[in-house]
Order: C-alpha cells, then structure tokens, then sequence
C-alpha cells in the first residue's frame, strides 16, 4: 500500500471509530426527554446510562385569585421544560394533585389530597424512580402544603436507598431576582401574586385573568401581610400579597419570561452543584 492509500485508510479507521464516541450522548440528543415517552427497553438503553436525573414536578390544584386555578402545576412543570436540558435531566410524569389547605378549599376548583396520602404517594412514585435506576432526583414544587410530605417521603427513600434529593420550593429562593427584574423589595412573594402570576404569565399570559383582576379589584382579589395571631376559614382571599401596596400583578409579558428564565437558571444551577458534589462524596467513599 502506497502513502496515497494509507491515508484514507486510517481516515476510515477514525471515522468507524467515531460512532463510539458518539454514544457518550447528553438527554438533549435523544429523541424524548419525557421519560414516559419511551418504551422500557429504550429507558432502560438511557438510564443510567445516559442519564441517572430525573426531575419530578409537584403541584395542587387551588385557588390563586385571578390567577388559573393550575397555577401550581403549571409552574413547576414549565419551570421543568425550563431546567431538563441545562441539567441533563429526564422528566418523570408530574403530580398534579396535591395537599391544599382547608382555608382554600372552600373556593371553587380546589381539590385537596389528604397530607398523609400525599406522603405515601410521593414515596411511592420516588421509590419506583430510584427502581428504574435514577440516582439524583429534583422535584420542583410548586405549591407549599407539599412541601413537609414530600420532604418525608424523599427522607425516607434516601434512607432505604442511599438515592440523592433535592426539592425545590420555588418562592422561597433567589428572591434577588424580583428585585432585578421588578424592582421591588427583595422579599418571600405571597400567594397568586406578581411573582406566581409572573411564572404562569410566562408559561402562557392567557392563563391569568385580567378582566376578572380589574373587574373585582387587586385589593379585593387579595389581601396584604401575613395572618397573625388569628385563623380563619375560609381565608378572605385567595390572593395574599406579601405586605399592603406591594405584589400586585403586572401584566408585562416580557418581564415575566425574564423572571422565569432567571428563576430557572437559578433551580439548574442549584441541582447541578448538588450532583456535583453528591458524585465527588461518592468517589471519596469508594475511594477513588
Ligand atoms: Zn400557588
């Protein structure tokens, strides 16, 4: 074989070579990055292969002033769409109900699942999870009476499995970006307010209700502060703003998807340096 000849040789030789690396594949390059999109030998072919992430939306169904009454599952779940890609992560099918509290369950549209249920749910969808060979999990919550059953149920499957958690609650973290993007005070948002209405405006704006908004009134569509001192039920609101003269809705488009985006960022950003450090804490173990 002369010079000439032996070049393209090898060239062929590299170029066969290459399908091999190429398998080394991220979840942006498969064809789904729902998980339940899959047949299970194609899922088993990806995890933990290709991935061992996956994040698992949570949400309720209650009510949030003019806000739509899904606002809890359409935030966690956009937030998701948001997140997958930058954190290498598959999507497991959301819950959509959840634990909502006696003082909204009076208005119309809000289901709640008992807490105690809610706890034995998600530990069983968690469980299963970690069966099919998912590691490090993310659940984005969006609603906060799910916040301490998922958190037990997530204590008890990293206990039986060794599997590592986090939980996301999206309104209580980064609250720089409000301020960034809104200019207001950087504080804990309310229920049904500018921030929750910002998160579902940017999963799509028809979502809230802006003639029902004016119509009735932000200061009677919602209520300013915290309720100290006394209970009530039901609540005499669905809307809490956090303090009086602040949080109420804006309806700029743009700004709501610059929230959106910013909070996303933040909740990858967050998750991707947990993993970092739960697979450096592996390695030391075993190590490495
Ligand atoms: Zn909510």
């Amino acid at each position: 074989m002369n010079k000439v000849k032996v070049i393209p040789a090898i060239l062929i030789i590299l170029c066969l070579a290459v399908p091999s690396l190429s398998q080394v594949q991220k979840v942006k390059d498969l064809k789904f990055h729902h998980m339940e999109e899959y047949c299970w030998m194609r899922l088993a072919a990806i995890v933990p292969g290709i991935t061992d992430r996956i994040i698992l939306p949570i949400g309720t169904v209650e009510s949030h002033g003019a806000v739509a009454i899904g606002a809890d599952n359409f935030i966690p779940n956009n937030l998701a769409e948001l997140v997958w890609d930058k954190c290498n992560a598959l999507i497991a099918p959301s819950i959509n109900h959840g634990f909502t509290g006696q003082s909204l369950s009076n208005f119309p549209g809000s289901i709640t699942v008992r807490e105690e249920i809610m706890e034995e749910y998600i530990y069983d969808v968690l469980k299963h999870l970690v069966r099919t060979g998912f590691k490090n999990i993310l659940i984005i919550n969006g609603h906060g009476g799910n916040t301490e059953a998922a958190k037990r149920a997530m204590g008890r499957v990293f206990n039986e499995t060794g599997a590592h958690f986090m939980i996301v609650d999206w309104w209580k973290m980064a609250f720089n970006i409000a301020n960034e993007v809104y200019g207001r005070k950087a504080t804990q948002s309310g229920h049904g307010d500018l921030e929750e209405a910002a998160l579902v405006m940017a999963y799509n704006p028809a979502l809230v209700d802006k003639e029902m908004y004016e119509k009735l009134g932000k200061d009677n569509v919602g209520r300013a502060g915290i309720d100290a001192g006394f209970s009530i039920l039901p609540a005499w609101a669905t809307t809490r703003y956090p303090e009086a003269g602040d949080g109420y809705l804006d309806f700029d488009v743009k700004k709501a998807r610059e929230y959106t985006q910013k909070k996303a960022d933040y909740i990858a950003d967050v998750f991707l340096e947990a993993v970092k450090r739960w697979e450096m804490m592996e390695k030391w173990k075993k190590n490495e």
